[in-house]
């Protein structure tokens, strides 16, 4: 039968299983969910799933399965490394109609969601309550918590309270025959059996497809406070880091944007830099219970701190807050503005490489003549280098990418760090893990995939070939 017949016959079938209007060919649809938000990648999708339930989904990977057509799944598309691009063709399997919230129970501080649940969502109704779900990747209004979850998706707040991986306390998947499982629930604590939960968290949709999330929620800090620092250069920022948590004092957040990245974010917002001679800045975020808890904690860093206390810029207020955050929250959009095309790196390195680390990959960079733009998570390491493509032409970008690839990585690699911090391996990272990773961990991914899917139907060609 050839894989038109197979398509054809697959639709019927879905559409005699799953409610008809769930299932869609059409091709402006199927050019919506061609792309993510990588930039300069397109896949070709064969056909469209609306999965409403995990019933729908385990139809959908038991037929598919059958026919050993591929399927792949998708939140909400915001992922940047290609993991819901149907890159060789496939089905791609939509779970944003799985998007309720089916119960937040405040006595054991547990939320229980299906997949599509819009991740900012989950943090308001949280709220409502006094809690918190503090993993907040910077997509948070746009992006779902099963695609959170299937990347191990982080944020700011990391440095204080973790990733996703963090909260997580139990999975409901479906494996690519159809089967149904939960692992975990609404405990707290399990040492039972092997983790499957912590296996599939970080799995970009190549083992099962999360249906239903089991979320640790906390009691919210009603009070923040945040400041902006201008620093003469990158290392004494990012040594306030150390100076800051050895010192006991433990901010929510602390991010870096390096000058470029703070030239390019208020030209983008047609603002004036505040501080346009500071080689770096660092946003710092202190929650706690009260302005009375926080105020001694400001004193101690405003006596620590290296800088004039004039030039920091404080915010309580939510607008004076909005002010400090509107320059690193649009350093993507300005990026995108500024040039379509371009290449977006999140190394993880110990805290205490980012300099020698951002200063080797500046230096090898050089000789290209080519721009980089750099900021991220200080408090822990994970840092984001963007190369812009600028005015270069595209076929002479595009031949650049795999050595300025090598440049980045390797610089990681050479001070302990390695490839994402959060983003995932995704498509175009593939060949990398291939390039770092030992033979023997290859080896290990290799039949771990196979032991979920041994037909290799679920999102293939991302993190690793199956071959
Ligand atoms: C402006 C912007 C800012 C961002 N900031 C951050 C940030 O601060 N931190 C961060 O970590 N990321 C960030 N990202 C990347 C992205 O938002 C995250 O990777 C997010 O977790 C993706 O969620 P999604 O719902 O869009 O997933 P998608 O893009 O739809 O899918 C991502 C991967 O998850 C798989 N998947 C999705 N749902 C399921 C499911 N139910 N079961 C199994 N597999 C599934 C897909 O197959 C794919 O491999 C940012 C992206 C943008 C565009």
């Amino acid at each position: 039968m050839s894989i038109d017949e197979k398509i054809q016959q697959l639709k019927q079938k879905l559409m005699g299983t799953l409610n008809a209007t769930s299932v869609s060919d059409d091709p402006d649809v199927l050019e919506k969910y061609a792309m993510d938000e990588t930039s300069d990648l397109k896949g070709d999708p064969w056909l469209v799933v609306y999965a409403k339930c995990t019933r729908d989904v385990s139809i959908t990977l038991s037929l598919c399965n059958t026919y050993k057509i591929p399927v792949i799944p998708r939140g909400a598309g915001t992922g940047v490394t290609g993991g819901a691009v149907p890159v060789s063709g496939g089905v791609v399997l939509s779970l944003e109609k799985m998007n309720k919230i089916l119960e937040i129970d405040t006595e054991n501080m547990i939320a229980v969601c299906q997949p599509g649940v819009i991740t900012g969502q989950l943090q308001k109704e949280a709220l409502q309550y006094g809690l918190m779900y503090p993993p907040d990747p910077a997509s948070l209004d746009s992006c779902s918590l099963g695609g959170n979850v299937a990347e191990g998706a982080g944020g700011p707040r990391a440095v204080k309270y973790g990733t996703t991986k963090d909260y997580i306390t139990g999975l409901e998947f479906v494996l690519p025959d159809g089967s149904i499982l939960q692992h975990g629930g609404k405990f707290i604590k399990n040492a039972t059996g092997y983790n499957l939960t912590g296996i599939l968290i970080g799995s970009e949709g190549t083992l099962a497809v999360i249906t239903k999330i089991y979320c640790k929620l906390i009691p919210a800090p009603p009070v923040t406070f945040d400041m902006l620092i201008p620093f003469q250069s990158l290392h004494d920022a990012t040594s306030f880091v150390h100076t800051l948590l050895i010192n006991r004092i433990r901010p929510a957040v602390i991010e870096f944007m390096e000058e470029d990245a703070l030239t390019l974010a208020a030209q983008y917002l047609g603002e004036a830099m505040p501080h346009p001679q500071a080689h770096a800045h660092l946003l710092i975020q202190l929650d706690g219970d009260s302005y009375s808890e926080i105020e001694p904690l400001l004193n101690k860093i405003l006596s620590l701190c290296p800088v004039d206390p004039d030039t920091i810029l404080t915010a309580e207020s939510p607008e004076q807050k909005d002010r400090l955050w509107k320059a690193r929250r649009c350093i993507r959009e300005a990026i995108h503005t500024k040039s379509p095309v371009f290449l977006a790196e999140d190394c993880s390195v110990p805290r205490s490489s980012i300099v020698p680390f951002l200063t080797g990959v500046k230096q090898a960079l050089t000789p290209y003549g080519i721009q980089s733009i750099m900021f991220g998570h200080a408090g822990d390491g994970n840092i984001h280098i963007d190369v812009l493509k600028n005015n270069m032409p595209y076929d002479e970008f595009k031949a650049l990418v795999p050595s300025l690839k090598k440049i980045i990585y390797t610089e990681a690699y050479k001070y302990g760090g390695t490839i994402t911090g959060e983003h995932g391996t995704g498509f175009i990272r593939k060949d990398a893990l291939k390039q770092f990773a030992s033979s023997q961990e290859l080896s290990l991914y290799k039949r771990l995939k196979k032991a979920f899917d041994p037909n290799g139907i679920l999102n293939p060609h991302k993190i690793i070939d199956s071959d």
